[in-house]
């Protein structure tokens, strides 16, 4: 008899993104002519850099010809794009790796979601609230969490609240744990941990023998010298953290699919014996079996924003979205709402008015001024009475948006 995963029935299934949809189909349903405008979407909406696209083209060509046609390529990386990411990503700020140390994949989604596995099953996991649903949703699949309690938290899970009273920068867990996420800059808040936060991170990290996933998806997005765009930046790092990269939110790959993870040699675990052991060997077994590699056509569209040319139009592209930004946070400020993020971030994460509930919040922005973002509280319990308008819409809808919010009576 072949039975089932029971860990997948303590998830609280895809609920925030299913619910919106639902509530919006429903609110057009009854106002076929309502006029909405979406803020919620976590996805680009901009087309890939001309870089890429020519890149990619050439690349097509050559697979139509048995001379440079690509069948399986190394399941790493091909060491044109490897060698590109850490001399531009890096080496620039003084940080060194081997080619040895990175692996290539179809995104942060996976490698966030995979990584998990080369990790004992009875670790514990440390997650900022609100965070990126993936890390906490692949720990309680893989069984190494209890149920979901009645304070919207998992059991054996310790949980970093992050609120604008702490400033978003979580205070150290106070009982042990092996394993800590943490998201910079932050999706949904869309705020970040300095070089002195960060430093604290790793120290404590060094101290306690925990290793750091650190998720920098948004890395592009930063604008302040005190932000380091790769944990790596800090003294010690490179001994307990593992770092997630993409060109989704860089370069608009989100239906591309091309992201990395750096997993240094010093990163070591525990075995049963009690040696330790490099988790890079472990990844590199993981990703050797599981994956076969991340399309060459897709590679080659990669590498080319590390030319100088490409590192012009991706500079344009996450200006764009930052100048969205930018224009939902001054507006909303004008509006008279506390707002958050949106300067190292694509992020604008603002406090409900009269702590109203997200969801309360979520309906009656959609019904007062046609406007559709996410509630914060889908993010985490911690995100209650928050919510996350996002500046990947185009430039003109993100104007009018914001002229609405004016009219917004709270
Ligand atoms: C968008 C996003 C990613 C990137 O995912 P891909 O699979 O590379 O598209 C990773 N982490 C966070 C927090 C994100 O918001």
């Amino acid at each position: 008899m072949a039975t089932i995963n029971d860990n997948y029935l303590k998830l609280q299934g895809s609920y925030l993104f299913a619910e919106i949809a639902r509530r919006v189909a429903a609110y057009k349903e009854a106002n076929p002519d309502a006029d909405i405008i979406r803020l919620g979407i976590g996805d680009v909406t901009q087309p890939l850099p001309a870089v890429c696209i020519e890149a990619m083209h050439k690349a097509v060509d050559e697979m139509a010809h048995k001379e440079t046609f690509r069948g399986y390529g190394p399941e790493q990386g091909y060491s044109f794009l490897t060698e590109a990411i850490l001399r531009n990503n890096y080496e620039k700020k003084g940080i060194h790796f081997g080619t040895d140390e990175i692996f290539v994949s179809d995104g942060s989604k996976s490698d966030t979601g995979n990584i998990q596995e080369i990790f004992g099953a009875a670790d514990k996991i440390a997650i900022t609230d609100p965070v990126y649903p993936v890390y906490l949703d692949t720990n309680v699949m893989a069984g190494r969490t209890g149920t979901m309690q009645e304070d919207g938290h998992y059991a054996g899970v310790t949980y970093l609240p992050c609120s604008a009273e702490n400033n978003f920068a979580p205070a150290l867990p106070k009982e042990r744990v092996d394993i800590l996420y943490l998201c910079c800059p932050n999706n949904p808040t869309g705020t970040t941990l300095n070089r002195t936060e960060l430093t604290k991170w790793v120290n404590w990290a060094k101290e306690n023998d925990v290793v750091i996933l650190f998720d920098a998806a948004y890395a592009a997005y930063i604008t302040e010298d005190d932000v380091p765009t790769t944990i790596y930046e800090i003294p010690g790092a490179k001994d307990v953290a593992i770092e997630f990269r993409s060109f989704s939110k860089t370069a608009g790959f989100t239906g591309t699919r091309c992201g990395y993870t750096i997993i240094p040699h010093n990163v070591t675990g525990k075995a049963a014996d009690g040696s330790r052991v490099e988790y890079n060997k472990l990844w590199n077994r993981r990703h050797t079996t599981k994956f076969n590699g991340t399309a060459y056509i897709v590679q080659r569209g990669a590498a080319a924003i590390y030319t100088e040319e490409g590192q012009k139009q991706v500079k344009e592209l996450v200006g764009y979205y930052l100048e969205n930004a930018r224009i939902i946070r001054e507006g909303l400020q004008a509006a008279g709402l506390e707002v958050y993020g949106g300067i190292n971030a694509p992020y604008i994460w603002l406090k409900t008015p009269n702590n109203m509930p997200s969801w309360d919040f979520f309906d009656k922005l959609l019904k007062e001024v046609n406007i559709v973002g996410t509630p914060g509280v889908g993010f985490g319990p911690c995100g209650e009475g928050y919510f996350r308008l996002t500046s990947f819409g185009d430039r003109e809808d993100t104007k009018r948006a914001v002229a609405r919010f004016q009219n917004l009576k709270f």
